[in-house]
């Protein structure tokens, strides 16, 4: 059969086919040390699984409106105004399949073909591909090599007559920047002036280190207008696999993007919703007790590749991700051949050391490396000597 160019054109997520890679290692026997998952490896809370139960025992298992039940976008509005000071109604709300889902139909809405999306590299896997399969053309914005971060200048210098979009994800994956108040207010100044809109993805936005809970793009005067907002309950609550993102946005945008879920998904699970509004009404101290358990892992993982020769990285400050810099052992051999990219580097360190992580050319940096400190502590000590043991002897 004939696969349709709008698929043939996308590649498959890295992030996701490099986890299964080191889950099935494992399944083998092979005593592999994975810092490939972009996913919490702590429980979903009690509290989350029993409302999940009570909703099967009372027989909540039929189709709910397309956009979510009402108890969860009141769930999500007190959030929204409760953390970020926000203020929506349930109309512009839509509860989807994960903030992927979210994002999906956000591009596919508001991205027509040949519309040109500003993308800040690096990039997490998925939106390039989304944009790709809305027909628009992603635009990377460059950082600069340091701190990972484009600079105004970047942004104004790739704005076009046909660019509509900024995408924007803060805390970053994969680099764990968290971008400052001051800058977005300066951000917000050029998106007004050039009329343009941004989809705000925000679903890192409790794991954060030192520093203060970030702004939201939307908060600023002017831009809850020209603003999507994406988050879910995936990372914070240790919820990946009950698949409830959301989306906040003007009213037209949010039925739109309905219109499309209505034919492609229709609703979330029902239960995950149940299992969401107990999540979003939950004591915060649960929250709490994960991002210290991240933040140790996070000082520990800085501290040892520290101590590599040769690699370099902006300190993460949020999500649960460090992206560093390997470029100097890219020219080292490897059974007599140079090792060239990241994705050889890789492979190399996963079949060769047992680690895996993913490489930066996922996220459009060639050279980098990324590393999820979502495992335990023990399981950071072992791996980051093994990569030491075995970067020294290249
Ligand atoms: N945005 C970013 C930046 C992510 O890292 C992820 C992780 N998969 C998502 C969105 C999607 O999360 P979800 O599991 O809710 O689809
Ligand atoms: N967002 C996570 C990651 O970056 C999960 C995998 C995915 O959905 O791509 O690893």
């Amino acid at each position: 059969m004939r696969i349709a160019e709008r698929v043939q054109q996308i590649e498959p997520s890295a992030t996701l086919s490099i986890s299964a890679r080191a889950k099935a290692m494992k399944q083998e026997g092979i005593d592999v040390i994975s810092f490939s998952a972009g996913e919490p490896d702590f429980d979903t809370p009690l509290p989350i699984k029993e409302e999940a139960k009570k909703a099967i025992d009372q027989g909540f298992t039929k189709y709910t409106p397309t956009s979510g039940i009402p108890e969860l976008k009141e769930a999500i509005c007190g959030k929204l105004f409760r953390e970020n000071g926000l203020s929506y109604q349930k109309e512009e709300i839509i509860v989807s399949c994960g903030a992927k889902h979210s994002l999906y139909n956000a591009i596919m809405t508001l991205c027509n073909p040949q519309d040109e999306v500003l993308l800040p590299r690096p990039y997490w896997v998925t939106y390039a591909e989304q944009i790709k399969l809305a027909g628009g053309i992603p635009v990377i914005l460059e950082c600069h090599p340091e701190t990972l971060v484009f600079s105004l200048e970047e942004l104004k210098r790739k704005i076009t007559s046909r660019t509509r979009l900024l995408l924007l994800n803060n805390p970053s994956n994969p680099s764990g920047v968290v971008l400052e108040k001051e800058f977005l207010r300066e951000i917000v100044e050029i998106i007004q002036h050039y009329d343009m809109a941004v989809i705000s993805d925000e679903i890192y936005e409790h794991l954060v280190y030192e520093c203060e809970f970030p702004v939201s793009i939307a908060t600023f005067p002017g831009m809850k207008e020209r603003t999507v907002i994406v988050n879910g309950v995936s990372k914070t609550f240790s919820m990946t696999g009950w698949r409830i993102g959301y989306a906040a946005g003007p009213k037209e945008v949010i039925k739109a993007m309905e219109k499309l879920q209505d034919h492609s998904t229709s609703n979330p699970t029902s239960i995950s919703q149940k299992a969401a509004i107990a999540a979003l009404s939950s004591d915060t101290q649960l929250i709490q007790e994960m991002v210290e358990k991240f933040n140790q892992r996070r000082k520990l993982m800085i501290h040892a590749l520290q101590e590599i020769p040769g690699v370099t990285f902006p300190v993460p400050r949020g999500a649960f991700y460090l992206f560093a810099n390997f470029t100097p052992y890219l020219e080292c051999k490897f059974e007599g051949m140079r090792i060239g990219t990241s994705l050889k580097l890789a492979e190399i360190l996963l079949e060769k050391a047992h680690i895996a992580c993913v490489p930066g050319i996922a996220f459009g940096m060639e050279g980098y490396l990324r590393f999820s400190y979502a495992t335990s502590e023990a399981n950071i000590e072992k791996g980051m000597s093994r990569l030491r043991d075995f970067l020294i002897k290249l």
